[in-house]
Order: structure tokens, then C-alpha cells, then sequence
């Protein structure tokens, strides 16, 4: 089954080809990256209860976007974090990625999420929930601990596309020169201490209106 993606205001949009809850690992993370990341965008909505963000994890080459293209920018954490990238028109995460060698694409659900398009339907629902030391609150059953059976499957995931030549073509860089293909910035020190505070397990500050 193939997939819609695309950001809030509908300028982005994207397809993900051959969907199904075998071929993607659905998890909820509740690490304080991920968490600082959704405040970064101001898109707080897109977190649980507990800080929780529910992504499904995709081979790059399943994942192709179609229009807005320009609107599509990147950040990180950190000079060595994860890239991040959203759609700058409404502030809409698009894909968390590591570099091309371990490939695999992060989608937050809810831009799967639209008319007669619904993520528990092509995904099933989340089979784990992660790093569960920063949730807010009570940690959800399972959620602190490695569960091996969950890192396993994800792993075996990973290397099988890679395997099977599923890194390219990649949404997100360029095969030639392995460059990201769109604007990316990494966050200084004090932006990202600011946006720890709003991050479980005990969030300190304020999130902006
Ligand atoms: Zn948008
Ligand atoms: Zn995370």
C-alpha cells in the first residue's frame, strides 16, 4: 500500500511506497532529543501525555516528496545529532535521519494522518515504546528498560535495507556527493539548554504559546 505524507498546511507532501505493519517499525520515543526537537518547531500538539513522539521508522528509498520542496529545511541538536528535518511553512516534522550508511527515515504519525488516511490502518499500531527515563510522569510499562526482541527487529530492519539497496534513492541526500540536500542548521549550546527545560521526565520551563 502506498502513503501519503504531508505537513499540516498541505504545502510539503510526500508518498511512501509499499506500507504495511511488517515493513516499518512503529515506536513511541520519549527521549529528551526527540522532545526538544517538537518544542524547537512549537508543535507541542504533536506530543503524548508524556512527552512521547509516536514515529514510524522507513527505508529512504520508500520515502519521495512531490511538492513544496523548498519549504523543507533541517536542524540539529547538536554538531553530531540526528538530522531533523521539517517543513518550514508550518512547522511540521518531515524525517529524522542518521547519516545515509545507517538508513532509515523517522516520521512522526501524524503527517500520515488526513482524509480517508489514517497511520493505524497502514502501520498497525506502536509495537514499543522508548527511552521511557524521560517521559513525563510515570514511565510507560516496558518504556525504561531495552527491550531486545524491539532492538533486534529494528536493527534487522535497518540492515536489510541496507542490504537490499533501500538507502537510495534517499529523500533527504544526495547519492552523488552524500550531501543533505536541503538548508540545515545546528542549534547552538544555549538554544538546545533552552529547550531541555521544556523536556521530561521534569520539565522546569515554559513551553511559548
Ligand atoms: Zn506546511
Ligand atoms: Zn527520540
Amino acid at each position: 500500500m502506498d502513503a501519503t505524507l504531508q505537513c499540516r498546511c498541505r504545502s510539503v507532501r510526500g508518498v511512501v511506497t509499499n506500507v504495511s505493519p511488517s515493513t516499518v517499525n512503529r515506536v513511541v520515543c520519549y527521549c529528551d532529543d526527540c522532545q526538544a526537537f517538537i518544542h524547537h518547531l512549537g508543535r507541542a500538539d504533536l506530543l503524548d501525555a508524556q512527552g512521547g513522539t509516536d514515529i514510524v521508522q522507513i527505508a529512504p528509498a520508500g520515502v519521495s516528496f512531490c511538492e513544496g520542496q523548498d519549504h523543507i529545511v533541517g536542524i540539529r541538536l547538536s554538531p553530531r545529532g540526528v538530522y531533523r528535518w521539517y517543513a518550514s511553512c508550518c512547522r511540521t516534522p518531515l524525517g529524522n535521519t542518521l547519516s545515509p550508511a545507517i538508513p532509515f527515515i523517522g516520521i512522526v504519525v501524524q503527517a500520515f494522518e488526513s482524509d480517508g488516511q489514517r497511520p493505524g490502518e497502514l502501520f498497525g499500531p506502536a509495537i514499543g515504546r522508548i527511552f521511557g527515563k524521560y517521559a513525563i510522569g510515570h514511565p510507560p510499562e516496558g518504556s525504561t528498560r531495552l527491550n531486545p526482541w524491539l532492538t533486534a527487529r529494528a536493527i534487522g530492519m535497518v540492515l536489510w535495507w541496507r542490504l537490499r539497496g533501500r538507502t537510495w534513492p534517499h529523500p533527504f541526500f544526495d547519492h552523488t556527493t552524500r550531501a543533505p540536500r536541503y538548508p540545515l542548521r545546528t542549534l547552538s549550546r544555549d538554544e538546545r539548554e533552552a529547550l531541555r527545560l521544556l523536556c521530561g521526565p521534569t520539565p522546569t520551563g515554559q513551553s511559548l504559546p
